[in-house]
């Protein structure tokens, strides 16, 4: 297992690339960091022209390169995507990832909505059995990293709310009908699917984690931002998360 360790400096962007409408890949050379990353980490990344660093999951790390997938939504990101070249200062990686071990029994499913797929791509890749890969997105357009699974053996299901692709609909219509007691629930994506999924699990009495997003200033518990009540207390997303387990998510 490896120390956790977090860096804070200034790393050489290797490319920033439009991979489909709104969404870019940016690649970070960060030789001394890679072996630290860890699935459902982030990385808090300061972008020119803007207040405030902006936190981004990790997607994946080759050899000594970092990857981060993003959409263009915001000022912060549209900034970040105008940058070929030159470096960027990160501080990380960030926060406490989906624990691998714990329910390594049980079958793999894998719940996301929109953005949420950047982190459980890195995650897919280190689980060490396949498994099934829900995926809801607004329209076809949305879709992303799909191939990444199919490449590694996972089954994929996709749904559209347009209909456009796969199911018409909320993929948590889908997931309900499917789900058995011996799967094991990694969920990241928009906060209404995740606390439909939480329902879902907590009515038929299935575990597994939630990563959780929330708006963050530092990314290291200091601002006391992204505040959530997890299990009776009042927890940092950046710091005690963002992945927690699903059933100590307290909904309002
Ligand atoms: C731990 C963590 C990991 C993340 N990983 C990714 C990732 O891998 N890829 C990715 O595309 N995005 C990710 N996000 C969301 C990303 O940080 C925000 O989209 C980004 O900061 C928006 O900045 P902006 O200046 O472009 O937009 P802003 O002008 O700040 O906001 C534009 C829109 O985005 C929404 N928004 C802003 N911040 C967040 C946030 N933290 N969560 C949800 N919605 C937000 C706002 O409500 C608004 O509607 C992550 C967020 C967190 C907390």
């Amino acid at each position: 297992m490896c120390v956790s360790k977090r860096f804070d400096g200034n790393y050489m962007v290797i490319s920033n690339k439009e991979i489909c409408p709104g969404y870019f890949e940016l690649e970070v050379k960060a030789c001394d960091i890679v072996k630290y990353c860890l699935p459902g980490q982030f990385f808090m990344i300061v972008v020119p022209n803007v207040f405030l660093r902006r936190p981004m999951s990790v997607h994946n790390v080759k050899k000594d390169i970092i990857s981060f997938i993003y959409k263009v939504v915001g000022k912060g990101t549209k900034e970040l995507s105008n940058i070929h070249g030159g470096v960027l200062q990160l501080l990380g990686p960030l926060g406490k990832g989906y624990n691998l071990e714990c329910y390594k029994d049980l079958n793999n499913v894998i719940v996301s909505g929109g953005t949420g797929i950047v982190s459980l791509c890195f995650l897919a890749s280190k689980l060490k059995k396949k498994g099934i890969l829900y995926y809801g997105v607004r329209s076809k357009n949305d879709l992303i990293c799909v191939d990444e699974f199919k490449k590694i053996g996972w089954k994929v299901i996709v749904s559209t709310e347009d209909g456009t692709e796969g199911y018409k609909g909320y993929i948590t219509d889908v997931l309900e009908k499917k789900l058995k007691m011996d799967d094991v629930l990694f969920v990241c994506g928009p906060v209404d699917m995740i606390r439909k999924v939480s329902y879902i699990a907590k009515e038929k009495s299935i575990r597994g984690f939630v990563s959780l997003e929330e708006k963050m200033a530092c990314g290291v518990g200091n601002c006391q931002g992204c505040a959530v009540k997890i299990g009776g207390l009042i927890r940092m997303v950046c710091k005690d998360g963002p992945v927690f387990k699903v059933e100590q998510v307290e909904w309002q």
